[in-house]
């Protein structure tokens, strides 16, 4: 059985004080939401162990947003995965869009992070997702195959068992349009046979998880298909009602 998962991306959002109240409001609503649905919650490296300390005991894993493509040295401003996994993170976004786009990262760095995360116990969050130039010449297919090709498949198939992948079409992300279920689907089949390709039956256990102006309106027409295990979850996660009622979705 595959884990159903919903994890919150607060990206630079929230003061300190404020993420601990409202990681203190979403650990205060967990028991709301359905057995075997594991939340997630991402925010700055700054918040991470306050955060951990409001989260305790709720069965809530702790991710951080992004990791060095370096061990460890002089690379100022850059946080390692070790120094993640010291302050028990458990999760690690990589490869969202906005890192992608912003800050230049290339699969061969994201190859990299990968690796360190997954030597230091974290499991990656690994985002695909196309432009919205890119779908409208019908590439969609073909940008993630090589996400997933360039990146996932230099791993053995024990580290790929420990990723969780997010699709997130860039054009709905923070923009209020949501991929329709239809097209979610389609992809999210399209990713799965993908990776089985690489490793089999290995596939059906891999979460993949859908992400780009999901909230509770349309959560549980996404969550209902197929192969949509979950969803990444931006602006409506910063928010603890909306947060959880997408959780209730399922
Ligand atoms: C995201 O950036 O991971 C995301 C899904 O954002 P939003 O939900 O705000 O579209």
């Amino acid at each position: 059985m595959r884990k159903k998962i919903v994890a919150g991306n607060w990206k630079m959002n929230k003061t300190v004080p404020e993420g601990e109240e409202l990681a203190g409001q979403v650990a205060a609503g967990v028991s709301s939401v359905p057995a075997g649905v594991k939340l997630i919650i991402a925010p700055p490296f700054t918040h991470l162990s306050c955060v951990r300390k409001a989260i305790a005991g709720s069965g809530i894993g702790l991710c951080a947003q992004n990791c060095a493509d370096h061990e460890k040295g002089a690379y100022t401003g850059e946080v390692s995965a070790k120094m993640l996994s010291s302050v028990n993170v458990e999760y690690v976004i990589l490869g969202h869009s906005e890192r992608r786009e912003y800050y230049g990262e290339t699969h061969e760095k994201l190859v990299k992070k990968i690796e360190l995360a997954l030597e230091q116990g974290l499991s990656p969050i690994y985002c695909v997702g196309e432009k919205l130039e890119e779908r409208e010449a019908g590439k969609h297919f073909e940008v993630v195959d090589s996400q997933i090709r360039e990146v996932l498949f230099t791993l053995s198939p024990e580290q790929m068992s420990r990723v969780i992948v997010a699709y997130e079409p860039v054009w709905a992300i923070g923009t209020g349009k949501t991929a329709t279920s239809s097209q979610a689907q389609e992809i999210h089949a399209h990713i799965r046979k993908t990776l089985a390709g690489k490793f089999g039956a290995l596939a059906e256990e891999i979460s993949i998880l859908y992400g780009g102006s999901c909230k509770p309106s349309n959560a549980k027409e996404l969550f209902a298909c197929e192969d949509i295990d979950g969803g990444l979850i931006g602006g409506a996660s910063l928010v603890a009602d909306e947060f959880l009622a997408i959780a209730r979705s399922f």
